[in-house]
């Protein structure tokens, strides 16, 4: 079970769960597309990773909130350029922004985080799925939340965009996991100590919560062989036993 030589596109790899996951991948040799709207968090992460000669990881700036079919094109272009192939994606940059009921949300507050949590994953799927399919054994992790299950009060767009992600996963499993080697993932990493968890629960104290380095061997295991045998699709952090 390893990610070596693996080379993975993370989303919102500048921040929280992301930034971990890279951090790690990185100690264990898997080559990284880091991805992340704020630059100055994405270059002190980037000089963070491991054990690297020039070139070995990738970093790029896009804000997924005003991702068009253009800007994936370049995204792809440039790891198209860099690596020649992909092994995969984690679908993890989410944005929540605040707790609000519905009717006071701004319509243009909805429209960007629907952007950022659904639209921005189906674009950058279907537009790099041809990296992927290049080797066998691709993996596309979509990132999921309790909330995709139960819809819960003052969720907002946050929830409306987890709950259609979780079913845009479930139509590219369908479509794709039939015609190619790749296996298609959505995952709920459950309560983490990140700053998006701040803005829910503001006045929790993090050392209740689990540290985000036990996520790490979740997030090996669907980059593992074993991974590819399995029938489930939809997996908690609780389904891990760990
Ligand atoms: P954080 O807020 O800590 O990190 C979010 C990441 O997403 C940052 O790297 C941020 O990068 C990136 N991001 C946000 N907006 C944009 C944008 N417009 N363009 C590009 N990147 C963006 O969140 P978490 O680590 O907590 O969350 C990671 C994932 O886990 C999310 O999908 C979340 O829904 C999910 N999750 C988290 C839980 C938790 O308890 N923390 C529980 C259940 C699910 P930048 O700042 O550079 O824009």
């Amino acid at each position: 079970m390893s990610v070596k030589d693996k080379i993975i596109l993370i989303t919102g790899a500048s921040d929280g769960i992301g930034k971990m996951v890279a951090l790690e991948f990185a100690k264990k040799g898997a080559k990284l597309i880091l991805l992340g709207s704020n630059g100055t968090k994405l270059n002190a992460v980037y000089d963070q990773l491991s054990g690297v000669e020039k070139d070995y990881h990738l970093s790029l700036e896009c804000d997924l909130s005003l991702l068009n079919d253009q800007s994936a094109i370049e995204i792809e272009a440039a790891i198209q350029k860099h690596y020649g192939r992909l092994d995969g994606i984690i679908h993890n940059a989410a944005t929540l922004k605040k707790m609000t009921p519905l009717i006071d949300l701004e319509t243009n507050l909805w429209e960007k985080i629907l952007k950022v949590n659904l639209t921005s994953e189906f674009i950058i799927t279907k537009t790099l799925l041809h990296l992927i399919i290049k080797k066998e054994n691709g993996r596309v992790i979509f990132t999921s939340s309790n909330v995709a299950i139960q819809p819960k009060a003052f969720w907002g767009a946050y929830a409306v965009s987890k709950y259609a992600v979780k079913g845009m996963a479930e139509l590219f499993r369908q479509e794709l996991e039939n015609i190619h080697q790749i296996k298609i993932f959505n995952f709920d990493p459950g309560p983490s100590p990140t700053s998006m968890r701040e803005i829910a629960f503001p006045n929790e104290d993090k050392q209740t919560l689990k540290s985000l380095e036990k996520l790490i061997p979740c997030y090996e295991w669907f980059f593992s062989e074993e991974s590819n045998n399995t029938n489930q699709h939809y997996f908690k952090f609780s389904d891990f036993k760990i």
